[in-house]
């Protein structure tokens, strides 16, 4: 019990860190150049927050939150999602009055009470970016086609990009309605979710991941027949500005967002190389989401990205990563004298940038050979009190397992 993390969780060892890093760096650098500006929230929020942002009627909210009274009696939840937060900070710092659009990144730890399996798990993290202000596609655009460069540009092959209109409340009204009809003959062969979503959001059937509700829901009415004028120019404007960008997609009428507040744009980016949780990206315009948290009518449109799903995707695929970051030098010391001139050599070769150690385990001179050879350190910088008193070190080059004599003087220029 005590050795192990809690079911659902994953360390991220030194061993796997180079990878995070090297996938938040290129998210980062996407972001910075399409504008967007990071955002940190807290990794708790009001309870009510994601009862509101999220929705009551979603699985998030029904059963995988964790939730908790406080010692002060307030009811606490851990992020299961981004957009809530960064909403709710929106709002509070007022930034809406500021010239829109605003528009944010996050890296962010979730949280959900989930059946862990492969992509599936209790906490995981999130990318995710967010434009509020603006009802105009082109932000729509720019948010799909920000995730694609940022996808493309990690190496990752087999990935699919599917796109649907969830149109506004009143063609959706229209819609559930036609859904109902179409699936009431077949309610008994619904799943149990499903039958409780049949009433209370019938939209949600369509993307149930049980086989035999997926098998009705295959010829289920689709949105796009439903979409009144506005939502469908929006569509049609989505799908010009992605065409204008050269972004392969597919329309898609399964992909729903059964939501209130989601409106017009819905997308996924898709594989089928990492089992079942297929999804490594999930977006989308919420106009009415904003004023659900705080009233003021505000569009927004954004997404989130499981950087879990994303490196399990880039390993199975056979992406590519830099590689591990290597030590320059050892200080190898022999002698009293040696080992505290070493203190001094390191402390001064780090202020220069060189990345440097001293053999903490005080190993003899043949064990700290060793050591540095097997860490794969660079270079060994050899000194002994015959060294010391030429001013001078023996740099051992540990690849080539070349040596030189070295003046103190000249080792920073060799180092770097
Ligand atoms: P799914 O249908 O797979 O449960 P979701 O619709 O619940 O996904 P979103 O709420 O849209 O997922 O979250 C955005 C992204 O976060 C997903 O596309 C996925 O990459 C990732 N994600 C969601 N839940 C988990 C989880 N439990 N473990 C790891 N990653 C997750
Ligand atoms: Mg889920």
């Amino acid at each position: 019990m005590l050795t192990n993390a809690p079911r659902g969780t994953k360390d991220i060892l030194p061993q796997e860190i180079n990878k995070w890093n090297y996938v938040e760096e290129v998210f980062k650098k996407h972001c910075a150049r399409n504008g967007f500006k990071e955002i940190r929230t807290p990794i708790f929020e009001h309870t009510e927050l994601f009862q509101r942002g999220v929705g009551e009627t979603t699985d998030i909210v029904q059963k995988e939150m964790y939730t908790f009274e406080d010692h002060g009696n307030r009811s606490i939840t851990l992020k299961p999602e981004g957009t809530a937060s960064v909403v709710r900070a929106f709002l509070e710092s007022k930034q809406y009055a500021e010239t829109q659009p605003t528009k944010y990144f996050y890296e962010t730890s979730c949280y959900r009470y989930e059946k862990p399996q492969a992509g599936r798990l209790r906490e995981f993290h999130q990318f995710g970016v967010e434009i509020f202000g603006t009802n105009s596609m082109l932000a729509d655009v720019q948010v799909i086609s920000m995730a694609d460069d940022f996808l493309k540009e990690l190496g990752i092959k087999d990935l699919e990009l599917r796109i649907n209109s969830v149109g506004c409340p009143t063609c959706r009204a229209k819609y559930r309605e036609a859904l109902r009809d179409y699936f009431r003959p077949h309610l008994n062969d619904l799943c149990d979710t499903c039958k409780d979503r049949f009433e209370r959001n019938p939209m949600r059937i369509i993307d149930c991941k049980s086989p035999e509700d997926h098998a009705v829901a295959l010829n289920a009415p689709s949105i796009l027949d439903y979409l009144c004028d506005e939502c469908s120019n929006a569509f049609n404007d989505l799908r010009d500005g992605l065409d204008a960008s050269e972004i392969d997609y597919i329309v898609d009428p399964t992909i729903v967002r059964g939501l209130d507040y989601y409106t017009k744009t819905a997308f996924e980016f898709i594989t089928n190389q990492i089992g079942a949780q297929g999804t490594v990206c999930g977006g989308g315009r919420y106009d009415n989401l904003i004023s659900e948290i705080g009233g003021q009518d505000i569009p927004g449109v954004g997404f989130g990205l499981g950087i879990e799903r994303l490196l399990l995707l880039m390993e199975n695929t056979g992406a590519e990563f830099p590689e591990e970051d290597t030590m320059d030098a050892l200080i190898v010391t022999m002698g009293d004298g040696a080992k505290k001139y070493g203190i001094k050599l390191s402390k001064d070769l780090r202020s220069q940038g060189v990345k440097c150690d001293l053999d903490v385990m005080e190993r003899n001179m043949k064990g700290q050979l060793k050591y540095a050879d097997k860490k794969g350190y660079k270079y060994a910088v050899i000194i002994g009190d015959n060294e010391l008193s030429e001013g001078k070190c023996q740099l051992k080059d540990l690849k080539s397992s070349t040596q030189e004599d070295v003046p103190f003087d000249q080792l920073l220029s060799k180092l770097l």
